[in-house]
């Protein structure tokens, strides 16, 4: 396989989150990278991690999976990862994007007890990562955490702020999308700077969705009753969420620009169809009336066009896609961006 490292690389960044509600996986980026037995190159290579988020979408069976990337603190100056990869994840970790703290393990299993996600590791109990088909499959040794502890719900329901100023996970510097798990030490504390945080308010309501296109999800979202989210063809600006890319022919034709306004509020999630064609809510096949907001229910989604869905993951029938692309092989173009805040 022919790639650009470097694009390899950005794609690899949007499938890493500090979110514990986007993640599907919290995983030691240290441990992942030395795993020499999945491709048979050099002692540390960061396009291994690549090939364990291609384990986990294709766990899950489904497109763009994002996983939740613990750094061990030493692995910066580990001098088997070639410098440029280096300066890679220390960009990530100054964009919010994975976490760097001083020893990983047990940060990577409270993260997984608190946020409920699965750990991928061959050392830690959870989804052991093994050559196999597509270069990487998950092994299951451990049953998957039932879901987040009532700890990890209390410390999601709030707001928490770092006394760093240039903090990129726990403050307005922040630029990766949701806020990640306070560490836990006596009192919440920033595992970045391992400074106690402010406790600021309560959490925007939040909802994970998903956009599901011929049966596949090709991608989670979180939007919360901070602001509402576009869904079309290619939202003005590039700024929603763009399913252009996904669509074939006919559904480009039918699928607006802007179809679908999504928002949150003491309602709950709220649909409003500002598209030139409709928009319907299943099960029922009801027709949403244009402009109207429409409360979505649990168990409810909605159709822009057959075969282009949008909903809660948990709307849809399981069934997905059973080989999911690979991260490694994706094209340079971006597909989808979250709105300014
Ligand atoms: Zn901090």
């Amino acid at each position: 396989m022919r790639f650009e490292v470097s694009h390899v690389l950005d794609a690899i960044e949007r499938r890493l989150t500090t979110e514990p509600a986007l993640a599907r996986a919290v995983l030691d980026l240290a441990e992942i990278v030395r795993f020499v037995d999945l491709d048979g190159g050099r002692p540390a290579s960061l396009l291994r991690l690549g090939m364990v988020i291609d384990a986990v979408a294709r766990h899950v069976a489904e497109e763009n999976v994002q996983v939740y990337c613990v750094v061990d603190k030493g692995m910066l100056s580990d001098l088997d990862q070639p410098s440029s990869e280096r300066m890679v994840v220390r960009r990530w970790a100054d964009d919010g994007h994975v976490e760097v703290v001083p020893g990983a393990q047990p940060r990577v299993m409270e993260i997984s007890e608190l946020g409920g996600l699965p750990v991928a590791s061959r050392l830690l109990p959870g989804l052991a990562p093994v050559p196999g088909a597509g270069g990487a499959v998950l092994a299951p040794r451990a049953p998957a955490p039932p879901g987040p502890s009532d700890l990890g719900r209390r410390l999601m329901s709030r707001r928490w702020r770092c006394p760093d100023p240039e903090c990129a996970l726990f403050n307005q510097m922040r630029v990766a999308v949701g806020q990640p798990l306070p560490r836990l030490r006596g009192v919440p504390i920033c595992p970045r700077h391992d400074a106690p945080l402010a406790d600021i308010g309560p959490s925007p309501a939040q909802d994970v969705l998903a956009v599901r296109i011929n049966g596949v999800v090709k991608q989670r979202f979180l939007l919360t009753s901070a602001g509402p989210i576009v869904v079309g063809r290619a939202p003005e600006g590039g700024v929603g969420i763009i399913l252009g890319p996904w669509l074939d022919e006919q559904a480009v034709a039918a699928v607006s620009r802007a179809h679908l306004v999504l928002s949150i509020d003491q309602r709950g999630l709220l649909a409003q169809d500002i598209s030139m064609n409709g928009a319907w809510i299943h099960p029922g096949n009801i027709k949403v009336t244009p402009k109207e907001q429409r409360v979505i229910a649990p168990g409810e989604y909605i159709e822009l066009y057959p075969g282009v869905e949008i909903g809660r993951p948990g709307s849809f029938a399981p069934g997905g896609a059973v080989n999911p692309h690979s991260v490694l092989a994706e094209a340079p173009t971006m597909s989808f961006r979250m709105p300014p805040r």
